[in-house]
């Protein structure tokens, strides 16, 4: 098939439209990204879509329109929220999800019984939707899985001889696909970003829910609420890692992985810093800027060649989720935390809350993993039910929390028993640190902190790059955990007696730091400590 470029003119336009009225396939411009549109109420028009796409037909189109009377016969019925995103964000980027109307072909539905709706707001998308008469179903108009093009020279990079037409409208000014929210969900719930923002979403229906898979990997068994979210997306051929952390950490990074074919997808700043091959999307601080261009950054990287790519992550906030979002698909969610990780151990009693405190007070996100190891069992958590499971429903009081006492007596019954309950809670707390270790680099801390008096019990030294112990003097420990628990000193005594000796925290590489003496002197050896390391500095 031979694939006519068109131009934006009256006759350009008019063409694309006859093709499309007699069942074609042609790419059009939108102010998102570009479209490869086919009549939408024809069912065997929309079916060329997947085929020139080689796209899984499970992962439903949205229908365009380009005048609010067309809306209603698509949709089954029209709710207040959807009447007024409409009144504000149409035309423009924003897709709303609704049951379908009876003459939804199932193609366009993916099977679902719902229907994507869109109004779009460039001119061209507008005046072909007008003259083709008919709601247009347009996917991006790129092979399945590739980064969706934003200019008509990527479509025909990947469509030529598969369709019909492309019309040429030039650059798409938002440069990332709508914003997709199903409006079938209470309260409202947001499965894909783009350029309307979850703020502004709410600022018009209120609280809104932002979908899981928007952000992380979806859990095996889990079912995608919208298809697109299970597949891998918008990746070029290298291997894409996302690296998360300062812009100094980032570009120690990758120069310290320099080798042929490591190419870096910066921020236009990090240029001067880096010393392998760099594509850029934009600066650092611009997100619609990095939206416009983050997917021809992305093919521009197979023609460099690259084999393995550094990508530089995008703040999340406004439109850099949408960024983010299409990122961490390219990336396959492969994710470097370049955050520094310092571990604080030690045995109780020891004053290792005292140090703690002493370096949250300095700035630094502290995480407390005795905090976790209580989070990660709240009623109805999948740690939970696995303990009801493993121990028995009793541990469970009637209103579904945990009775510790109760599971302490049948896990620690035998060592089998603790070994069986540290096999289900020390990957929890692990899974759980290694997210707020993440959200900690997100909000730009270079290093964080894990308090975890059983570090070494859990294996999370592995995630560590340097490690803290606290200890004391036995009779300091029993005056203080007396003090702390109220207990007699026979009880104390006990509850040292079952914790491990000092040598076991005190191993090659292992910082200690000794409290002889009192609480003071403790905190101002921690901030002493943290000043003086290397380990600790941005
Ligand atoms: P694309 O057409 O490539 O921009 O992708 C359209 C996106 O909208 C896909 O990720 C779909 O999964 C999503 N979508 C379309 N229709 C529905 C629907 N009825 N329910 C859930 N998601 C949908
Ligand atoms: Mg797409």
């Amino acid at each position: 098939m031979h694939t006519q470029l068109l131009q934006p003119t009256p006759e350009g336009i008019e063409e694309a439209a006859r093709l499309l009225r007699e069942g074609h396939q042609v790419a059009i411009p939108t102010e998102t990204v570009y479209g490869l549109a086919a009549d939408g109420l024809n069912g065997t028009a929309v079916a060329g879509i997947f085929a020139a796409k080689e796209r899984p037909i499970d992962n439903p189109l949205i229908l365009h329109i380009a005048d609010e009377q067309d809306w209603a016969p698509l949709v089954r019925e029209i709710p207040e929220n959807a009447k007024k995103l409409a009144a504000a964000y149409w035309p423009g980027p924003l897709t709303v999800i609704l049951p379908a109307a009876d003459c939804i072909p199932a193609e366009v539905r993916g099977g679902l019984d719902t229907v994507a709706v869109r109004f779009p707001s460039h001119p061209i998308a507008q005046a072909v939707i007008l003259h083709a008469g008919c709601p247009l179903a347009a996917p991006s108009a790129n092979l399945s899985g590739s980064p969706s093009p934003t200019k008509a020279a990527r479509v025909m990079e990947d469509m030529q001889g598969r369709i019909a037409a492309v019309l040429d409208g030039g650059d798409c000014e938002v440069g990332v696909e709508s914003t997709v929210v199903d409006l079938c969900h209470t309260p409202p719930r947001l499965l894909r970003p783009g350029g309307i923002t979850p703020e502004m979403l709410e600022a018009v229906v209120g609280p809104i829910e932002i979908d899981d898979a928007v952000t992380h990997i979806l859990q095996e068994g889990a079912t995608a609420a919208s298809p697109g979210m299970k597949y891998k997306h918008y990746a070029p051929k290298a291997q894409v890692y996302l690296v998360k952390g300062t812009p100094e950490a980032y570009a120690r990074y990758v120069n310290a992985h320099k080798a042929p074919g490591v190419t870096a997808l910066c921020f236009d700043e990090d240029i001067p810093h880096l010393e392998v091959p760099a594509v850029t999307y934009g600066r650092r601080d611009e997100p619609m800027e990095q939206a416009r261009q983050i997917f021809d950054a992305l093919r521009q990287l197979d023609e460099q060649d690259a084999q393995t790519v550094y990508a530089a992550c995008p703040s999340l906030k406004g439109v850099g989720l949408a960024v983010y979002n299409r990122l961490i698909r390219a990336a396959a969610f492969r994710i470097i935390n370049t955050i520094r990780v310092i571990g604080l151990t030690g045995p109780t009693g020891a004053g290792k809350s005292t140090v703690a405190d002493a370096w949250r007070q300095l700035g630094v996100p502290v995480i407390d993993t005795d905090g976790l190891a209580r989070e990660i069992v709240q009623p109805g958590s999948p740690c939970l039910t696995k303990l009801a499971e493993v121990f028995s429903p009793a541990v469970l009081r009637e209103d579904g929390s945990l009775d510790r006492a109760e599971l302490a007596r049948r896990a620690f019954a035998s060592p089998e028993g603790a070994q069986a309950l540290n096999a289900i809670t020390h990957p929890a707390i692990i899974a759980r640190t290694q997210q707020l270790l993440e959200e900690a680099a997100d909000s730009g801390h270079p290093v964080a902190v894990v308090d975890a008096p059983l570090l070494f019990e859990a294996g999370m030294e592995t995630i560590c790059h340097h490690i803290v112990a606290v200890i004391a003097p036995a009779d300091l420990r029993q005056k203080r955990i007396m003090a702390r628990d109220t207990l007699d000193a026979e009880a104390a005594q006990r509850r040292m007696a079952a914790q491990q000796p000092d040598s076991f925290y005190c191993r090659a590489g292992v910082s200690v730091l000794e409290n002889t003496a009192d609480e003071e002197a403790l905190r101002k050896q921690a901030v002493t400590l943290w000043q003086k390391e290397e380990w600790s500095t941005p």
